[in-house]
């Protein structure tokens, strides 16, 4: 049934606020907004960019069989984002972007855009978060995923000991985390160096104590080759289940999305088929 599907909306630039010198916040909005679930702070989105800032990006309409374009027509570039946060009665949703240079289509557009600029969005969607029935709470990113690590803490109980570790480029990225009151947060700086070599996050995840007896939920999401070596750290030696991972790489170092997309899907997958 098509119905299931989020229908793609068009919404509208309603603020724009600077984050950090490489991160800035979107509140998208409009009447096409209408009925997006409460609470799904952390969800994955789509997010049509046009080629510029201030065009209108073409949308799919939703078929039997997914998304339905117009023969011929100049499709807009997809790329996935997270509900930072979700108004439903003020019709408001905000998304987090990190604004990593030109030559992505997301980044160019954030770079640029004003009050008023369209958008397109479908969702939201994906897989569980966290699993809610752990003692623990382990969860590992970097820029990118802030947005999906704030939503998790501030959706943990009180009692849930809580440990974060972020890796950002440089100690101006570091951002308030919600007040949890068993969080134990790092943020290790790489120091301008390149995502993909960095060992920093990978390190820091083989120093933090580990007791064997404790059910432990892992949510980590990051730079490809950072996500890959922590998971399989974590399976291996650590012992952690597949089920208790959300582990997804959300960007790959020097490769672009439309590039990256289909191994982003063969990197998840061989995990899954690991585990079975
Ligand atoms: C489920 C999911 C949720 C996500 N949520 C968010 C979110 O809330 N906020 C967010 O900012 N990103 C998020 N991302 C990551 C985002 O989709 C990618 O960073 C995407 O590649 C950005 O597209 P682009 O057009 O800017 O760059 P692309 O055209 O994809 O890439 C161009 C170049 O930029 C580099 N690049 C891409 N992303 C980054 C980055 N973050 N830092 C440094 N260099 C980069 C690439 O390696 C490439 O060399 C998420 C990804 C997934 C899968």
């Amino acid at each position: 049934m098509s119905a299931a599907r989020p229908r793609p909306r068009l919404l509208r630039v309603l603020r724009i606020a600077e984050r950090t010198p490489q991160m800035r916040r979107f509140t998208l909005g409009g009447d096409d907004l209408a009925g997006f679930p409460r609470g799904s702070e952390g969800a994955h989105i789509k997010l049509w960019f046009p080629d510029a800032a201030g065009e209108t990006p073409l949308l799919p309409g939703f078929g039997e069989r997914g998304p339905a374009w117009p023969e011929h027509a100049p499709r807009p570039h997809v790329r996935t984002y997270t509900v930072a946060r979700i108004d439903p009665d003020a019709n408001e949703i905000d998304v987090d972007i990190v604004l990593h240079g030109d030559e992505g289509p997301a980044s160019r557009w954030a770079l640029r855009a004003s009050l008023g600029d369209p958008l397109g969005l479908a969702g939201p969607g994906g897989p569980n978060l966290f699993q809610g029935d752990a003692q623990r709470f382990v969860l590992i990113g970097d820029p990118s995923s802030y947005p999906l690590l704030y939503a998790v803490i501030a959706k943990l109980p009180a009692t849930a000991q809580v440990d974060v570790l972020i890796e950002v480029p440089d100690a101006s990225e570091v951002q308030p985390l919600p007040p949890h009151p068993r969080l134990n947060a790092q943020w290790l700086s790489r120091h301008g160096a390149a995502a993909g070599a960095s060992r920093r996050l990978l390190e820091a995840v083989r120093r933090l104590p580990w007791n064997g007896a404790e059910s432990v939920s892992v949510t980590l999401a990051g730079e490809s080759a950072q996500v890959v070596a922590i998971r399989d750290f974590l399976a291996a030696e650590r012992g952690v289940p597949r089920r208790m991972m959300y582990a997804v790489p959300y960007w790959k170092d020097r490769w672009d999305e439309d590039r990256y997309h289909d191994e982003r899907h063969r990197i998840m997958d061989a995990f899954d088929e690991a585990a079975v």
